[in-house]
């Protein structure tokens, strides 16, 4: 998508995307796909951050958002996260959106769409799936051009 004019639903989410994007940017220094992700806590401020670290670390569950979600619960002192906001740079797949569910976040906010296995929209709509009774909001495609090709120079690189 290309903005040529500021859009005022997405532009309040750019530099929060962009911590993720900085996030995003450190993953490949482990042979990791690089996607990103931050937690804003409900004044704004950030509470948590994650980067994919599959093989860094081993763990199939070591996603960006998972990682994220972890360390904000642990800032808050709680597992419930409401009034949360998860900013990632790609669409979080079906684990991810799971736990943002089970999180309570308020909102969650991406930038690529994954079309292969998006779990916020694309392939499945885990997050609005109206049989739950937690639905967090969705806001798509920040800096999605940006996130995307993060993620291309990556795997050409490969
Ligand atoms: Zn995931």
């Amino acid at each position: 998508m290309n903005h040529t004019v500021p859009d005022p639903v997405r532009d309040p989410w750019h530099p929060s995307m962009q911590e993720a994007l900085a996030e995003a940017e450190r993953a490949p220094a482990t042979g990791d796909v690089p996607v990103g992700a931050v937690v804003l806590g409900p004044d704004g401020t950030v509470i948590g951050r994650g980067r994919n670290e599959r093989e860094a670390t081993g763990d199939p569950t070591g996603h960006a958002e998972v990682l994220a979600i972890r360390a904000a619960a642990r800032t808050m002192g709680e597992w419930r996260l409401t009034g949360c906001t998860l900013v990632v740079t790609l669409e979080p797949c079906t684990m991810c959106a799971g736990a943002i569910v089970l999180s309570r976040l308020d909102r969650v906010v991406y930038g690529a769409a994954d079309e292969k296995a998006g779990a916020a929209g694309s392939l499945w709509d885990v997050v609005r799936d109206r049989r739950l009774n937690h639905r967090p909001e969705v806001v798509s495609g920040v800096l999605a051009d940006r996130c995307s090709a993060l993620l291309t120079e990556f795997f050409r690189a490969r």
